[in-house]
């Protein structure tokens, strides 16, 4: 027990659980690693064909670049170039995870159902500092139905948001008929040569604004110009959706996206018919039958109240993504009551003017910190809804909570 008083428990395997990982073997902090994936990186695999917007000298931490095998670092002449979330598994994830310093700590296929505190519950000692005497509590299982407990002095919650997406239905909630139909609802990114089959012949519908619906409308664009018998109708709840592209963003593959687009929103894309304005206010089946069985009928509504019907044979909902939250409901976590990131950091985020992700940085080791002593939530999970996360800002995260652990 000792043993697992002193150990960090790092909730996830993406790049930055794993960055965490890195740091604690280097200073010398006992600690385990736990990914519900088969490996690490799951969620990135999951858009793997997707290329980042960020190029690679902004993908590999230096603390990584310490530890990396010269074979996967990223030679000069690539620095320049965004690689594919499959390339950043292959050439650092995986070589992170594989490292001698870390690969003891880190534990594959096992899932945190739940944290909480031995002996306490969420409302006791409140402001005491007696949590902290009373280990932390984790519910693991694994995929064959086996739980067991593990504990742990520290808990760095890095387990991310891609695979908890939001729903389809009008407000973030539920659709009518969203649960019923969810074997047609896919809620990733198709990769347009991988799944060229699961799309032709199909009606589908597209619901989101965000690039991740901007590069499905693209990519299904793209593959219907190219002879692919697939239609797309795109269901933007802006009335105003045309996205601008800045000319001089350094990122350039994000204001190519933004361009294309725009021309695909103004009606540059045989195959893809746009409705904007429009939310999905129902979903039900009974529609002509298709490659997928019958068709499902959507039920589309504006702002202002008038509804249409569109029938298609399956949809395509990206419309973001967010943590989960039930994981520590048992914890003393104070969480903002509008973008659900913690509490201190949520405060720094609303109050920059930038809504540029190139413009973040850590925001200091204090607005890490949760009325729940020594549990920290930092990556992609710690913007909340805020979706200007950068997996830089997850290295300074890591450097800003090892200053914290020093104190504890
Ligand atoms: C299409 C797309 C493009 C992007 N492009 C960029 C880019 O160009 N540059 C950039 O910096 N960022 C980009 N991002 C954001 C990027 O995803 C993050 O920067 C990065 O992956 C965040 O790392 P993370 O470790 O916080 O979370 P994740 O990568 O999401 O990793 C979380 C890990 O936790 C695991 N996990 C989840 N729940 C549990 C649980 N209960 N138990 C155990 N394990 C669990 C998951 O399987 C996953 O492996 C992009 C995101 C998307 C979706």
């Amino acid at each position: 027990m000792s043993d697992e008083r002193n150990r960090v428990a790092i909730l996830g395997g993406g790049p930055v659980g794993l960055e965490a990982a890195l740091a604690m073997a280097e200073t010398g902090r006992p600690f385990r690693l736990y990914e519900v994936g088969e490996s690490v990186g799951e969620n990135v695999r999951a858009w793997g064909h997707v290329r980042l917007f960020s190029p690679w000298k902004m993908n590999v931490s230096p603390r990584a670049a310490r530890h990396l095998p010269e074979s996967t670092l990223p030679g000069e002449e690539e620095l320049d170039r965004c690689p594919t979330g499959a390339e950043l598994v292959e050439r650092v994830l995986e070589p992170l995870a594989a490292h001698p310093k870390v690969s003891a700590g880190i534990r594959t296929g096992v899932r945190v159902e739940a944290v909480g505190r031995d002996v306490l519950l969420k409302h006791e000692e409140i402001g005491t500092g007696a949590r902290s005497g009373s280990p932390f509590r984790l519910l693991l299982s694994d995929g064959e139905g086996r739980e067991w407990v593990e504990r742990a002095g520290v808990v760095l919650d890095c387990s991310g948001t891609y695979h908890n997406p939001n729903f389809t239905g009008d407000g973030g909630i539920p659709a009518p008929g969203e649960d019923r139909w969810k074997q047609r609802i896919h809620r990733r990114i198709p990769d347009p040569v991988r799944d060229a089959e699961e799309w032709e012949g199909r009606t589908v519908l597209l619901v989101g604004g965000g690039h991740s619906a901007q590069t499905a409308a693209r990519d299904l664009a793209a593959s219907a110009r190219n002879g692919a018998d697939v239609q797309v109708i795109w269901a933007l709840r802006r009335a105003d959706a045309s996205w601008r592209p800045d000319p001089y963003d350094p990122l350039t593959l994000r204001s190519a996206l933004l361009r294309e687009a725009r021309e695909i929103v103004q009606g540059g894309a045989p195959g893809v018919e746009v409705r904007k304005g429009v939310v999905v206010e129902r979903i039900r089946g009974g529609g002509r039958p298709g490659p997928d069985g019958p068709g499902l009928k959507v039920e589309l509504r504006t702002r202002a109240g008038s509804t249409s019907e569109v029938e298609v044979d399956r949809i395509l909902s990206l419309t973001g993504s967010v943590g989960d939250h039930h994981l520590y409901r048992q914890l003393q976590v104070h969480e903002c009551y509008a973008t659900q990131g913690p509490m201190k950091l949520a405060a720094a985020l609303l109050g920059s003017s930038s809504e540029d992700c190139l413009d973040e940085t850590g925001h200091g080791p204090e607005t890490l910190a949760n009325p729940e002593p020594g549990f920290f939530i930092l990556g992609e999970k710690s913007y909340g809804r805020n979706n200007t996360f950068l997996m830089r800002v997850g290295w300074t995260q890591v450097e800003e909570v090892l200053t914290l652990l020093d104190e504890i």
